[in-house]
Formats: C-alpha cells, structure tokens, sequence
C-alpha cells in the first residue's frame, strides 16, 4: 500500500485521550507516528479536576495529570509531537497534507482525534466578558472567585461538576436550568442538590450578562411564567456541552448535520485512509475511556489499512 517510503505513515490530530491512545498503538505498531497536538495540547481533560471513572486508578487521577501521563507514555516510544495547530488539510490528494502554519506534513494516512469544544450561550454580551467573570472552566477558574457568587448554567454532568468545583471558593453557586429536571447521572445531582451552598433555578434561562468591564449580574427569563429579573452574580459559568472540532475538515470528509464526522468502514471516514477516534465523531458516549478506546481502535485500523489488510 505505502510505497514512498520517505513519507510518513501516519499524522495523528489532536491530543486528547483519544489521540494519545492512537499515538500510543501505532508507536507500537512501528508506524512511527507524528501527533499533531494542537497549542492547548491535552483535550478536554486538561479543563476537568477529578477523574473517577477512568480505570486503574483506585483514588481518582486529575485530568491534567492523566494526559501528562498519557503524553509520558507517548514520548516513552518516541512519537514525535508538535505543539501547534493544523491549519489546513489536503485529503483529495495523496499522500495526504497537513499543513501547520507554512509547514506542510505528509502522510498514508491521517486520524483525526480533534474533540469537540465548549458551547456557548450566543448572549449579546457573552464573548465580551469570556475571561472577565465568563468561563467554561471551573477547574481553571474557580479560584478567581473566592468569596464571590457565581452561577453555572447548565443541566448535564458538566454542569454539576462545575458548581461542585466552585463550591470550594464561591460563597453560593447558583445552577441555572432551562427544565425542570436534570440530564445529569445521578450520582452527580445527589452531590450537587446535597451541597449547602448550590441552589438551583429551574425553567431559568438567561437572557443576557449585565456589566461593562467585568460580570455584574444576569438577566434571567422564567421559561413558563415569562417572568424577567436580575440577578447578581459576580461570575457565568456556561456548561451547556460541546460542539466538534470539524471546521477544518468541512469539504474533505463526511460531517453529519451537527458537524460531527460520520464513519463509514468501523472508524474510517468517508475517505479511504482517514480515520476518526472519539468526541469528534462519538455523539453518544463521550467519556475518557471511551475516547481512548477509540483512539485504540483507529491505530488498529491504519495498521490493517497499511498493510493492505483493510476490508
Ligand atoms: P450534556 O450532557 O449535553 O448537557 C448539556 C446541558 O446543557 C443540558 O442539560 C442542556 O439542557 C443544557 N443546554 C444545552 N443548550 C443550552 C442552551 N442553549 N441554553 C441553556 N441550556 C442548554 O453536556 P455535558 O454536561 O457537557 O456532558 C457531555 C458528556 O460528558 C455527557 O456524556 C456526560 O455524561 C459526560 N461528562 C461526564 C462527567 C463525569 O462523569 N464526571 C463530567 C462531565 C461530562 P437540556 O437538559 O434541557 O437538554
């Protein structure tokens, strides 16, 4: 299959649980891969405190901690990595091209491991304030807000976790939901309703973010009575999901109407030689574990796909 020898057998994009997992196995494999990790190397586990599902770790691990050691494991069979973004990717000729700024790379065969990113609520004068008392991350910015109110928007397990972390620097967290009940595990709404200082508004959305150079209060809007208010608040967190990180292969691969990738063949794209592994294309589990499982399974498949295996 592979018959210029010069050119690498396979780029991975993006270093989240799924594309280390990928780098790992195809290292391995002996397919000498170059992982293409993007400048917040890490993926979304880099944004979450504690990890108590992902196994083999009896106590919990911390999500930076766990793509630190993953990353370890990587570079332990010298996969090579770049800490930067793809700009651009060239899957119609082949080999195939991934350019990064004015560098481009070539490879046989590419998996895309980018994830997905934080949704946003698209309030007028959300992006404004995003780093000003808006954020997507509690592990990374609860600290901010020590002795300060804040609110999380959000029904999900994301949004649980968030409160929960804020709990331990916010005097009260407010949870914001636009129904009547949660979407999260029950595990985490047991802690998140048991904590004395979360609350929660139900059948709430906000409608808009009060303050000029930081977060004031929010205009909020009670969804079956139409009732309005203000509530003060010193920081949002929006914790509504995610979105996949596909925008740079809109008009190369196959996207379903959310923009995540479709896979054809187990995790081959709707090109020959392309594969996808976790958020970017797994719509329903979305977990670390799952991820890494995925990313185990696209190396697998580009080492079959290599040899000529692949049917
Ligand atoms: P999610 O499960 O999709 O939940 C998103 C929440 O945001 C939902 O409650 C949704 O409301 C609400 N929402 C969506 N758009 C909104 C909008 N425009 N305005 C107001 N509210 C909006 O997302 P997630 O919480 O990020 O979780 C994603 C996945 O990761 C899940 O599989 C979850 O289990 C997993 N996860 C696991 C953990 C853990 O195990 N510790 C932690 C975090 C995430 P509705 O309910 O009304 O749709």
């Amino acid at each position: 299959m592979a018959d210029d020898r010069d050119v690498p057998k396979v780029i991975i994009l993006g270093s989240g649980s799924a594309g280390l997992t990928a780098a790992i196995y195809a290292a391995r494999a002996q397919l000498d891969p170059l992982v293409i990790a993007g400048s917040q190397r890490g993926g979304q586990l880099t944004l979450t405190t504690d990890v108590e599902n992902y196994p083999g770790f009896v106590e919990g691990v911390q999500g930076p901690e766990l793509m630190e050691i993953m990353r370890k494991q990587a570079e332990r069979f010298e996969v090579d990595f770049i800490d930067d973004d793809a700009t651009s990717v060239d899957f119609r000729r082949r080999p195939f091209g991934v350019k990064v700024g004015d560098t481009t790379y070539q490879a046989h065969a590419v998996i895309i491991a980018t994830g997905a990113g934080t949704n946003w609520l698209g309030l007028p004068n959300e992006q404004r304030l995003i780093g000003h008392g808006i954020s997507s991350c509690a592990p990374c910015d609860a600290f901010f807000f020590r002795g300060k109110e804040v609110a999380v928007v959000g029904g999900g397990d994301s949004a649980m976790e968030e409160a929960l972390v804020l709990t331990k620097f916010a005097t009260r967290v407010t949870i914001i939901h636009r129904r009547d009940r949660f979407r999260a595990s029950k595990i985490m709404v047991d802690r998140a309703l048991k904590h004395g200082k979360i609350s929660v508004l139900w059948n709430t959305v906000v409608d808009d973010v009060i303050g000029d150079g930081s977060v004031q209060g929010l205009r909020l809007r009670d969804v079956t009575t139409g009732d309005r208010r203000d509530f003060r608040v010193d920081g949002l967190f929006v914790a509504i999901g995610h979105h996949p990180n596909t925008e740079l292969f809109r008009d190369q691969v196959e996207l379903d109407d959310k923009g995540y990738i479709v896979l054809k063949k187990r995790t081959m794209t709707s090109v020959e030689g392309v594969f996808a592994a976790g958020d970017v294309h797994d719509t329903r589990y979305r977990q670390a574990v799952t991820a890494a499982g995925w990313g185990c399974m696209a190396a697998m498949d580009v080492e079959k796909y290599l040899e000529g295996h692949w049917e």
